[in-house]
């Protein structure tokens, strides 16, 4: 029996006490909702109250002083409340259509003093949304690639598309720096993601004082690891075994052994897929498809793999029907089409199974073959 005032729940608090009143009084009795222009959205309640959102990009990776001043637009425009988006906007909201639009300005206003924006406006309808992705060389320890590199070089590229609702559709783009795919990639119009080409190296001399050999063992999803026993300068370690033709380069054994890195200058970089989403609308969720299969990594501003995507944006862009998303819009003029359209070219990894004559079709695969 839970005893009276004590708190058991050490856990974050409830979100609900942070909500705007507007919010917490309409609570799961909402009507419709419309996009006033881009990056301003109106949500209407049963009630027939209004609330207008104001959408804004962010860089996610931020300073404290930078929080301070998200903060202090909250307070002067939308009565100190604001949210962060799955895919990092910040949301603003506020009473009326007018105030919405004097938000929008000043957002828009705020630059770095290079000239660049701190709050661009957009990220709505028919447009590029802001990426959702990962946490790349900045702190996690499989990546293959950047996440916030190569996500600032494409943003850079779609800044129109992000600030106007001027595409057939939205366009999902998604970042996931490894084939762990904690971006979500797979079900993205435009999915950036980082793959190794190579497997684990193994340090033998340390790998067991650093790691539980039989974790090591479980974590290959396909059974490429095995414990072993190496001589070495006379000495005997225990250590483990790689069946290189089962690995799929996922990383997964160096999650649980450092002792098994994968990271290689020349073996890393993007593959790039299209045509995935989760959306019903029209046609089924779909997955996205290989269509590059690899670009090395280019840092700082990884311009083959910008100009691949763009140049698949504004195919899209001009090709399309209206309502049309990018997966649809391939399905419909075909595959060979697609390749043709945005000068890509076609290779074995793209086909769903290269080593079967009987598939040597165009049809595409979610697998990576190497
Ligand atoms: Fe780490 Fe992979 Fe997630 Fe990137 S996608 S943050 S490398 S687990
Ligand atoms: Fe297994 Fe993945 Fe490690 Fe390869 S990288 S050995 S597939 S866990």
């Amino acid at each position: 029996k839970p005893m009276e005032g004590r708190i058991s729940d050490i856990g974050p608090r409830h979100f609900g006490e942070y909500l705007p009143p507007v919010i917490k009084e309409n609570f799961g009795k909402w009507d419709y909702h419309e996009i006033i222009e881009s990056g301003i959205l109106l949500h209407v309640a049963q009630s027939g109250a209004k609330t207008y959102t104001v959408r804004a990009g962010t860089a996610r990776l931020m300073s404290v002083t930078h929080i301070r001043e998200i903060c202090d637009i909250a307070d002067k425009f939308s009565g100190g409340y604001v949210r962060f988006t799955t895919r990092n906007n910040l949301e603003f909201q506020v009473e009326t259509e007018e105030a919405a639009k004097e938000l929008k300005k000043y957002l828009n206003d705020q630059k770095f003093p290079g000239g660049a924006h701190k709050f661009p406006v957009g990220g709505t309808g028919a447009g590029v949304t802001n990426i959702v992705h990962t946490q790349g060389w900045v702190h996690c320890h499989t990546p293959a690639t950047d996440a916030s590199g190569t996500v600032k070089a494409t943003m850079d590229v779609v800044f129109d598309e992000f600030t106007s609702m001027k595409l057939p559709a939205p366009v999902r783009i998604s970042m996931a720096c490894c084939l762990n795919m904690c971006g979500a990639v797979h079900c993205s119009d435009i999915a950036i993601l980082g793959i190794h080409r190579k497997p684990p190296l193994l340090d033998h001399k340390f790998l067991d004082n650093l790691c539980e050999i039989p974790l090591a063992v479980a974590a290959c999803p396909t059974g490429a690891v095995r414990p072993s026993k190496i001589e070495l300068d006379g000495e005997t370690y225990k250590t483990v075994a790689v069946k290189q033709e089962r690995c799929m380069f996922c990383g997964n054994c160096y999650t649980m052994c450092p002792s098994m890195p994968l990271a290689d200058k020349d073996g890393d970089g993007i593959a790039l897929m299209v045509g995935g989403k989760i959306s019903n609308r029209i046609t089924k969720p779909a997955f996205s498809k290989v269509v590059v299969p690899f670009i090395p990594n280019e840092p700082p501003r990884w311009p083959t793999m910008t100009k691949v995507i763009k140049k698949i944006l504004d195919t899209y862009a001009a090709d399309a029907h209206k309502y049309e998303r990018l997966g649809d819009w391939a399905n419909r003029i075909g595959w060979e089409r697609f390749f043709e359209k945005c000068d890509l070219p076609f290779s074995e990894h793209l086909i769903d199974d290269f080593r079967d004559p009987a598939y040597y079709t165009w049809r595409q695969t979610t697998q990576f073959k190497w």
